[in-house]
């Protein structure tokens, strides 16, 4: 059902935009509009501004505009129709009778039979749960710490192993078998007839938001049992993705918390409710869907994520994040240790130990950048470059501006992006054009390019044997670790060691791998050998001097960044430490006196 066109286009021309706005926003009158702060973006001058001639408003800062239709909607976070009657009642327009659509009248009604088919089963099933067939299942619920009253607020069932017993129960309270195959309670036998769906399962109903029981999931008994868990096919009353379970339990207290907690599974829903915490909504298996964050959203615009710490739950997580943002919702992260999902953990350590650890929950882009950095050294350019790819998506999927520049921020420090690199990489970002795969690398790896000291240093050891007997027991890993020409050097220190000639040849072999190296070899071994000794052995000292001065920089860079970071996080003695730290090395460096002048 849905209002007529006309009813709608009359109540936009009655409503009075100013006035329904300035229930939410402070407006002053600036000419033919009106303007205030936005409530969508957070800002500090108004951008956002209504026209009540046109009927329209528009913010400057974050580009949402629309009729009064689409304001209640974002702001109430409702439907079309649900907008549309709160408008009517703001202005005091009566409602008229919604047109009959014959199409959805036909599916309301197959909808509504497949409920009744399914209030029946659920009750049924209540009553099998305490009969003596169902000794092991109660065992079950008694091992996992369930009590009989979270039963009860869950209306967990029974389902007994047989292949009619549910379809004569139903047949008795008069459903036909067309009404039963469109249930999804049973399945249809190719010769005909059908059999019960759900056979030797503990049955957990999934209601809509307003308690009407729409589905089930049936989870085996038998350890060797397939699949572990049963789920309702989709019927008239049931679409994957549309619904949240828990949802109709826990509606209010996430209104009241202004946050939900959202976890995958039955039990990890059940559990921390039966502990006391009840604004938890699980998302059941599949992949969130932006319907599944839109519902939540009508309660709470922040969410904080509960799912496995395994790699799964992890890959899970991180797609949940994208789609939560889409919908313009603040994301935390929990993930608990040991791979613990909520079930178990709340059993083995208790709730006050849960609900400190939620407490503590990541933001979402903290969160990423650890799955980023994880198995990356950041020293390596291709590996940063790897890290910043798989962070900028959740940063470019925040919609508000400030918070976005926020969250870049945070992700460009922690992952030690240079100042030059984060403009052009914001530029990208801002845009919320997709930055491609090659772009990105482009910024990151492009000015690693080999400084004048380490291609000096290089091109002296390469040319004479003499120098690089007396250069090379003096060289650190350490010194050249981080360079661009890394490979070549190591190259040279390993064939030193074995005594072995250096060449064109040789050289290429140890670095096959290495692109880089690739490209600058040649040009390294066009040099040509110094005239002598004394003087190639004081520039080799100066460069190796060069690159020492270098290392220290980069220290003292990092320790910055670990200091700013520190101080983000609130943790003021690490932060006291690192600037101990770094006050040592800027000493040491300015007792460092480089011969010539050979820096980067
Ligand atoms: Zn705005």
């Amino acid at each position: 059902m849905r209002f007529p066109q006309t009813f709608i286009e009359d109540l936009k021309r009655q409503a009075d935009i100013v006035r329904i706005v300035q229930d939410f926003v402070t407006l002053k009158k600036a000419g033919a509009n009106w303007v205030g702060r936005c409530p969508f973006h957070k800002e500090t001058k108004p951008s956002f501004s209504v026209n009540p001639s046109k009927e329209i408003f528009y913010c400057f800062g974050c580009q949402k505009g629309g009729s009064v239709f689409t304001f209640v909607m974002e702001i109430e976070r409702v439907t079309f129709p649900e907008a549309i009657k709160i408008v009517a009642e703001k202005s005091g327009v009566a409602l008229p009778k919604m047109v009959d659509d014959g199409r959805f009248e036909a599916h309301k009604r197959e909808s509504d039979q497949v409920i009744e088919l399914n209030q029946w089963a659920l009750t049924w099933w209540q009553d099998q749960l305490q009969g003596k067939a169902a000794g092991g299942v109660r065992e079950y619920l008694t091992q996992r710490g369930i009590t009989e009253e979270t039963s009860q607020t869950f209306k967990l069932g029974f389902a007994p192993d047989s292949w009619e017993a549910l379809s004569t129960h139903l047949r008795q309270k008069g459903a036909t078998q067309e009404q039963l195959e469109k249930s999804g309670l049973v399945v249809k036998k190719d010769e005909g007839g059908s059999y019960d769906r759900f056979r030797g399962r503990l049955i957990f109903p999934v209601f809509d938001a307003q308690g009407k029981p729409i589905a089930f999931g049936g989870r085996t008994l038998d350890p060797e049992g397939e699949p572990k868990y049963l789920n309702s096919p989709e019927t008239p009353a049931y679409t994957k993705g549309r619904h949240l379970y828990g949802l109709n339990l826990t509606r209010d207290d996430i209104r009241r918390q202004e946050f939900a907690i959202l976890v995958e599974g039955y039990l990890d829903l059940i559990v921390p409710y039966q502990f006391g915490i009840h604004n938890v909504v699980a998302s059941l298996g599949t992949a969130l869907t932006p319907e599944q964050v839109k519902l939540i959203g009508r309660f709470a615009r922040k969410v904080v994520v509960n799912y496995d710490g395994d790699r799964a739950g992890v890959q899970a997580a991180k797609r949940a994040i994208e789609t939560i943002l889409a919908e313009d919702i603040e994301v935390k992260v929990l993930v608990l240790p040991d791979n613990a999902d909520p079930d178990d953990f709340i059993r083995k350590h208790g709730v006050s130990e849960y609900n400190r650890r939620r407490g503590e929950a990541q933001p979402h882009i903290q969160f990423v950048i650890d799955q980023a950095v994880r198995d990356r050294n950041l020293q390596n350019p291709a590996d940063k470059a790897a890290a910043v790819e798989e962070a900028l998506p959740f940063v470019r999927a925040v919609s508000g501006r400030i918070q976005k520049r926020e969250y870049f921020d945070i992700a460009m420090d922690s992952l030690r992006v240079q100042k030059d690199q984060r403009r052009e990489l914001w530029q990208q970002v801002r845009g919320g054009a997709s930055t491609n795969a090659l772009t990105v690398q482009n910024v990151i790896t492009r000015r690693v390019q080999p400084t004048v000291a380490e291609e000096k240093l290089l091109g002296l050891l390469v040319a004479s044997d003499e120098l690089r007997n007396v250069i090379l027991p003096r060289l650190e890993p350490t010194d050249y670790e981080a360079l661009a020409t890394s490979a070549i050097f190591r190259a040279i220190a390993a064939l030193g060691k074995e005594d072995r000639e250096i060449s064109f040849d040789s050289l290429s072999e140890a670095t096959a791998d290495n692109s880089m190296a690739a490209e600058f070899l040649p040009r390294l071994l066009m040099n040509e050998p110094a005239e002598s000794f004394d003087e190639s052995l004081a520039d080799a000292n100066s460069c190796l001097n060069a690159l020492r001065l270098m290392k220290l920089d980069r220290e003292i860079d990092e320790i910055s960044a670990q200091i700013a970071d520190a101080d983000r996080a609130g943790e003021n003695d690490e932060r006291d430490r690192l600037a101990m730290k770094k006050l040592e090395l800027s000493k040491q460096r300015s007792t460092f006196l480089p011969h010539g002048k050979m820096g980067k």
